[in-house]
């Protein structure tokens, strides 16, 4: 056992029922309805420590297998325990390129905590919010793995998408020797991580500082370019050894409602990139920004993507804000942290309700939406309509693939559902050269599930390349 410097004991095997589960404070409402800032305030070393011990490294670490990326996890907790906090950092590395995010935006309650061991009754060891301190550390000191040893292969990799999958694919092939261009058409790396979650989860300082690390490592941005019309893809061909797309899902889902084309009915990632768009001022010119102050709003949807709007709109001082879902409260998609964090900021929430037409006023302004009331499985009740008054509707019903159309000049099949195809246990496209991963193969899902396939195509193509030499 060894003793911190607040006189806490370090490796005390029960200390999981002398302290309880704890998570940073967050701050008051009334401040994080004014601004888009974070809402957790920073954790203390020694609270770190703390909550960083109540691992009981059970053997058979269930929360590693629940996480996608298979992180260390009872092993860097171990090192945060001992106050190893660079250690803990070079590990965490060692299977996650982006740990201050994940730790951030993961649904831990359905991942590495839900899996937790303490997770029984006693409260899940923080995971999360361990990892995203510990690696903000890491970057706030300028920590840089050691590179000296990589020898380089002369092999050149493009990557199209700097989202999560593509910065985990480029990560994971410069520590290997291999140099990747990374091509994006927004002026800034991250994808949604960037344009569409909001700062209150996610500030883009972060962003920026974890650019600085992977242009240190030898990663090389090409921004505002976007294949297909600033570049062709052919030229990637001719210029690089390999590919891989990650250029995720962007074909909202609007529902088919009966008038959805009425002035004041946006679609979530349009209003979400606006607002990053005028708060960073990025000044993308084919981007509107859409100002919901003293305006009624009801927001479509259940899940994460409708979390972030009914938040945004709250800071944007909407007059009011109503979620409404068309099933329970239990059956939401989303993380029921963000839920919770909306209710606190003053979203109503109503459910069991099922949108069918909405309606508008002789200037085509939208005015209304009228629902169905349904039953807990989300069948409609006859004859118990509802029409709520409102200003601005936005849709947030999901995304569907969004293949462009050199796709098939370039060889690269889709399934009909417009996601990439891809062959069986591997991320290879129909082109051998071609890889991909993340959101256009598995649909809109999370941030570390594409990391575990930016990764995992990574690999194959390292595979391919030394087989190739
Ligand atoms: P993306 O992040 O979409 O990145 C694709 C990139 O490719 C973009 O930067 C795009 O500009 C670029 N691109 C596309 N075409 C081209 C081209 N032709 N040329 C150049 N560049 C191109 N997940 C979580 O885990 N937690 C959350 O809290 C969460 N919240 C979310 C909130 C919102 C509003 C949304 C929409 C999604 C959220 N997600 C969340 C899901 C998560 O963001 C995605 O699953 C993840 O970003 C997918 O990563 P990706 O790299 O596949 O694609
Ligand atoms: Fe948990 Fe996500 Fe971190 Fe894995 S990457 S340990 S699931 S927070």
């Amino acid at each position: 056992m060894s003793e911190t410097k607040n006189n806490y004991i370090v490796g005390d095997k029960l200390s999981f029922l002398k302290q309880d589960r704890k998570l940073a404070p967050k701050r008051q409402v009334s401040s994080r309805q004014q601004d888009f800032l974070e809402i957790y305030e920073k954790k203390s070393d020694t609270d770190l420590i703390i909550q960083a011990d109540r691992c009981l490294d059970c053997g058979n670490p269930y929360c590693e297998w629940k996480c996608p990326i298979h992180n260390y996890i009872p092993d860097w907790l171990e090192l945060v325990a001992n106050q190893q906090f660079d250690q803990a950092a070079q590990l965490m590395h060692q299977t996650n390129p982006l740990p201050e995010i994940c730790g951030r935006v993961c649904p831990q309650d359905r991942l590495c905590e839900q899996a937790c061991t303490l997770n029984t009754g006693l409260g899940a060891v923080t995971i999360g919010e361990i990892e995203k301190t510990i690696a903000d550390k890491a970057l706030e000191n300028n920590w840089r793995p050691d590179i000296s040893q990589i020898k380089t292969t002369g092999k050149k990799v493009a990557i199209v998408g700097a989202g999560p999958a593509g910065l985990a694919c480029a990560e994971y092939l410069t520590r290997r020797g291999v140099q990747p261009t990374v091509y994006d058409k927004y002026p800034e790396i991250g994808g949604l991580l960037t344009f569409g979650i909001p700062e209150f989860k996610l500030e883009k300082s972060i962003l920026t500082k974890r650019k600085k690390y992977l242009e240190d490592l030898g990663v090389e941005f090409e921004l505002n370019t976007e294949i297909g019309t600033d570049k062709d893809f052919e030229e990637l061909s001719c210029e690089f050894d390999k590919i891989f797309l990650g250029m995720g899902t962007y074909s909202a889902v609007d529902g088919q409602l009966p008038g959805k084309n009425a002035n004041g009915v946006l679609a979530a990632l349009d209003f979400l990139i606006g607002n990053v768009n005028q708060q960073q001022g990025y000044l993308m010119s084919d981007v509107t920004y859409h100002n919901l102050k003293n305006k009624n709003v009801i927001v479509l949807g259940g899940g994460d993507t409708a979390m972030d709007c009914v938040r945004s709109a709250i800071r944007q001082q909407a007059k009011s804000v109503k979620c409404i879902y068309r099933k329970q409260e239990g059956q939401m998609p989303g993380s029921k942290t963000e839920v919770l964090n909306a209710k606190e900021e003053g979203v109503q929430f109503i459910f069991n309700l099922q949108p069918t037409a909405i309606e508008s006023n002789s200037s085509n302004q939208v005015n209304s939406v009228v629902f169905d009331r349904t039953d807990f499985n989300a069948l409609k009740y006859k004859d118990k309509q509802l029409i709520i008054e409102t200003d601005i509707v936005i849709l947030a019903f999901g995304f569907r693939a969004s293949p462009p159309k050199w796709f098939e000049n370039a060889g690269i099949k889709t399934h009909d559902s417009g996601l990439v195809f891809t062959k069986e246990n591997d991320l290879k496209t129909s082109d051998k050269d071609i890889f991909a991963g993340g959101d256009m193969v598995s649909g809109a899902d999370l941030v570390v599930t594409a990391i575990a396939q930016g990764r995992s195509a990574a690999q194959q193509i390292l595979n391919e390349l030394a087989n190739n030499k």
